[in-house]
């Protein structure tokens, strides 16, 4: 089967792209609309990102705003609402639960739809607006790589901790970053996407990462499900919150993990075609 990353751009290629009111379409964290609107729209699948059976259905539906809310973080974009769909298996009983888990992060939830479904599925899309939405493209050769938080927890703690979207700190990191995402994948999967947007190559030094605790190396990396920030800064700029530098951008094209030795380490981060 296809990456994700190759599935993307199968879509893109026939999805019309940027005209009209969209200034920046598929393959940023949200697409830019005229007059600085971002729009981002996520999917999740019981079986898929979450097991039914291990998390509470108002956990669902908080993660699941979570995901489109932290892609509004990733453009340092304000939310104004959400709009979600919901497919419901026979007997479901806890649409409510599922709403009200949503609106926790208070945004509002301003419409959507409901089918029936084979499993639960929830998704969720989140518009905002953004003065200066950042971009995954406009990193440079010798730009810090800063990350917000901590890595790991999600994957060290069995991917069922609530996640808290970096709304603040993405507007912050907005006033000074060159280009952002978030770390929905693992860095060692999503500084490359980061790179390749901005048509650099990137060095990602493993021991700097900041782990959340509990969480190996190789999870802080590539357990994925995070939600951190991961920005690209001009070296000489001040950072207006706490993150840690974990790398940089380079020159090349090249993407390297780099060990406690500066050994390249080969890992990749989420991947749900893989
Ligand atoms: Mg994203």
């Amino acid at each position: 089967m296809l990456s994700e990353d190759d599935l993307v751009a199968a879509i893109a290629a026939v999805a019309g792209g940027e005209g009209a009111g969209v200034t920046v379409g598929i393959g940023d964290d949200a697409a830019v609309l005229a007059g600085g609107i971002v729009a981002s729209t996520d999917i999740l699948v019981d079986g898929v990102h979450f097991d039914s059976g291990r998390i509470s259905v108002r956990d669902i539906g908080h993660r699941a705003a979570a995901a489109s809310l932290s892609d509004m973080a990733a453009m340092g974009a304000e939310p104004v609402c959400l709009l979600a769909a919901f497919g419901l298996p026979e007997g479901f009983g806890g649409v409510r639960e599922l709403a009200a888990g949503m609106t926790e992060h208070g945004v509002p939830l301003a419409g959507g739809d409901l089918s029936r479904s084979g499993r639960l599925l929830v998704s969720v899309t989140a518009i905002g607006r953004a003065e200066r939405p950042v971009l995954r493209s406009g990193g440079r050769p010798g730009d810090l790589l800063v990350v917000t938080g901590r890595l790991g927890g999600q994957a060290a703690g069995g991917y069922t901790a609530r996640v808290t979207p970096r709304l603040a700190e993405g507007r912050a990191l907005a006033a000074v970053a060159t280009a952002m995402l978030d770390l929905s994948d693992g860095i060692a999967t999503d500084a490359g996407r980061l790179a390749a947007a901005s048509g650099t190559g990137a060095v990602v030094e493993l021991e700097r990462l900041p782990r959340a605790p509990g969480a190996t190396v190789e999870q802080a990396a590539a357990g994925g499900e995070d939600y951190e920030l991961l920005a690209a800064v001009p070296e000489a700029a001040r950072l207006p919150v706490p993150a840690t530098v974990v790398g940089r951008l380079t020159g090349d094209g090249e993407v390297l993990l780099l060990d406690g030795e500066g050994r390249p380490r080969s890992l990749r981060g989420w991947d749900h075609f893989a």
